[in-house]
């Protein structure tokens, strides 16, 4: 399986460096058609959880997912995720409903930094059929560097408040912030209530793989252009896998 890591879905790429973290609408819908057209299938979260094995290690079966839960996921994900009838999950952080990204841009003024989901508008992100929430934890901390009950109070207390507000649209999974990770996150998450932790390895998922270490490629903006996508796809021998 093949799964892809997006952030921000915004028409114009507001600054160089957002290259590798964020693709435009437009980009999107062609990054969709293209592997349509290859023949691939995009999953669910539900189908993943659901997987064999076999399912696993097709190469044709894709699934999209999103950090973050940024509004222009709303704004500009959404629309397009609609038009192509296509499935997507969305890792949050339901310690930060309505916040900011202070983690990566704390330097910045709060207006200038890149705007959470409030909770009503993830309600109605999570309200579409084609949508399941998945847990970032709370709010976005480095959960390596963590004291081992800070660490467990941001998995626990995630799930709890994601649960509750989503219900059965929240899929009890989790997305490491940054993807870092290591022995003793997979341990907690192994002992937990989640079923799957997705980390930002750049390789295709493999049944055999650690459940609580699932790889993603990172979509880049240039992605969203056809012949760069199968050119990516090429380069990592999974065209005609
Ligand atoms: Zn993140």
């Amino acid at each position: 399986m093949l799964i892809f890591n997006f952030h921000h879905i915004e028409k114009h790429l507001l600054h160089p460096e957002r290259k590798h973290i964020s693709m435009s609408p437009q980009g999107l819908s062609r990054f969709i058609r293209t592997l349509r057209l290859l023949g691939m299938r995009i999953v669910s979260m539900q189908e993943v959880l659901a997987a064999t094995p076999d399912a696993i290690n097709d190469h044709r079966s894709v699934l999209l997912t999103f950090d973050d839960g940024y509004t222009n996921n709303l704004l500009e994900a959404l629309p397009v995720l609609e038009a192509e009838q296509c499935p997507a999950t969305v890792f949050v952080l339901p310690g930060r409903y309505g916040g900011t990204n202070e983690w990566d841009q704390g330097h910045l003024p709060e207006s200038q930094r890149d705007q959470l989901m409030s909770l009503a508008q993830m309600e109605r992100m999570a309200a579409s059929p084609l949508i399941t929430l998945g847990s970032h934890g709370l709010y976005h901390r480095d959960f390596p560097t963590l004291a081992e009950s800070d660490m467990v109070a941001e998995l626990s207390e995630s799930y709890q408040m994601l649960h509750q507000t989503f219900g059965e649209n929240f899929l009890p999974v989790f997305a490491y912030p940054w993807g870092h990770y290591g022995p003793r996150e997979v341990e907690a998450l192994s002992q937990s209530p989640y079923q799957a932790a997705f980390t930002v390895e750049t390789r295709p998922w493999r049944s055999t793989d650690n459940i609580y270490q699932i790889p993603r490629f990172s979509a880049f903006y240039r992605d969203g252009n056809p012949l760069v996508l199968l050119a990516k796809l090429a380069r990592h021998n999974l065209l005609f896998a």
